[in-house]
């Protein structure tokens, strides 16, 4: 449709004679109607304010008090998670289906750990455009196997052009540690441990994202399940003041130092998400956040949680936060010294316990 050019809706006076009707011409009536413009924006922006208010509430109280100093579990554990960052990150590197092998470098790795831990470890192919990949499982069966189990997952991947050390190297690292932690306890529900392939672009959010591929197969089986979680870089921590950015207008809601872990996910799994970021509060010395918000939020469905949730699964992230807090984010310097191991070793303990005791529910 194409507008006539001179028509009366154009003509300058018209316009003006338009606006003159739409404010009213005494001025007492225009003053009424203009503060009745101003509350309605105020009220808006208020409700906004408490909207925005409830996707960042959190259940308990984060970690504020000083540090014990770490135990020599804790420091075993800090080695073991950077021994696989360095393997994965530092001898690997980039680990991605366009570079011939590197995948496949890093799965075989992945396997290696989980039949050291005792563990049968189920390979899961898939088609995508860059050829077949692998998603990895085990499972650690729960006293009561009619129960929803807990799946616990992490991306094995990286984008080209990262030896991806926090992205995530880091997920992976806790992911078998978790698995090492709870290999011997007698737990009621089921978790399965999913290393994912392809969650970074140019799959992600495509027909070739390993974890798209793995939700879908769940949802086809009819397996329910009482929540997924992904690890999703998850050892960059900074204490400076302001090192923490956040996309639109969260800042207002949020500290701005770069030290805790974030619990992030879509509103309709929030209280999923409240019961994790709960449960680590009881026992973790890390502080926490949490977000519970629309996917329209930037970031909010930026990992393999965002392919559960949108088959109806209860879903959330675990993070440091990624391109908010850690400059090196999918560059060439996402490198094994750049992670903050002993903190990322008592949050590795604080999701041990938090995961045992939702397994025990
Ligand atoms: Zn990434």
């Amino acid at each position: 449709m194409t507008h006539r050019e001179g028509s009366a809706a154009q003509h300058p006076s018209f316009r003006r004679a338009a606006c003159l009707r739409f404010f009213p011409a005494d001025r007492v009536s225009l003053l009424w109607a203009l503060g009745r413009i101003a509350a309605l924006l105020a009220l808006l922006s208020l409700s906004g304010f408490f909207t925005v208010r409830s996707f960042t509430d959190s259940p308990g109280e984060t970690f504020t008090g000083s540090l014990a100093p770490p135990t020599p579990t804790l420091g075993a554990l800090a080695l073991r998670l950077r021994g696989t960052v360095e393997h994965l990150a530092g001898e690997i590197g980039p680990r991605t289906l366009a570079i011939p092998d590197s995948l496949e470098l890093a799965e075989s790795w992945i396997r290696r750990e989980w039949q050291a831990q005792g563990f049968e470890v189920v390979t899961h192919p898939f088609e995508s455009a860059g050829g077949t990949a692998h998603n990895l499982e085990v499972f650690l069966p729960g006293t009561d196997p009619d129960l929803p189990a807990i799946l616990i997952g992490a991306h094995y991947d990286t984008v080209r052009g990262t030896p991806g050390a926090d992205d995530n190297a880091s997920g992976v690292a806790v992911l078998l540690e978790l698995s090492r932690a709870l290999h011997d306890r007698r737990l009621i529900r089921t978790i399965r441990f999913v290393a994912f392939a392809n969650e970074e672009p140019p799959y992600f959010q495509t027909a070739g994202m390993g974890s798209l591929a793995f939700a879908r197969a769940l949802q086809e089986e009819q397996t329910e399940l009482l929540g997924m979680v992904a690890l999703e870089s998850i050892g960059y921590y900074d204490s400076d003041a302001g090192s923490q950015k956040f996309p639109g207008g969260l800042s207002a809601f949020y500290p701005d130092t770069g030290n805790f872990v974030a619990f992030v996910g879509m509103h309709a799994s929030s209280q999923w998400i409240d019961r994790w970021v709960e449960g680590f509060r009881e026992v973790a010395q890390v502080p926490s956040e949490s977000l519970s918000a629309p996917s329209m939020i930037q970031g909010v469905s930026w990992s393999d949680h965002w392919s559960f949730s949108t088959h109806g699964y209860n879903a959330l992230m675990i993070t440091d936060t990624a391109p908010y807090r850690n400059p090196n984010y999918h560059g060439w310097f996402d490198k094994p010294e750049t992670l903050d191991y002993e903190t990322l070793a008592r949050v590795t303990e604080g999701l041990t316990a938090t995961l045992a005791a939702i397994a025990a529910e």
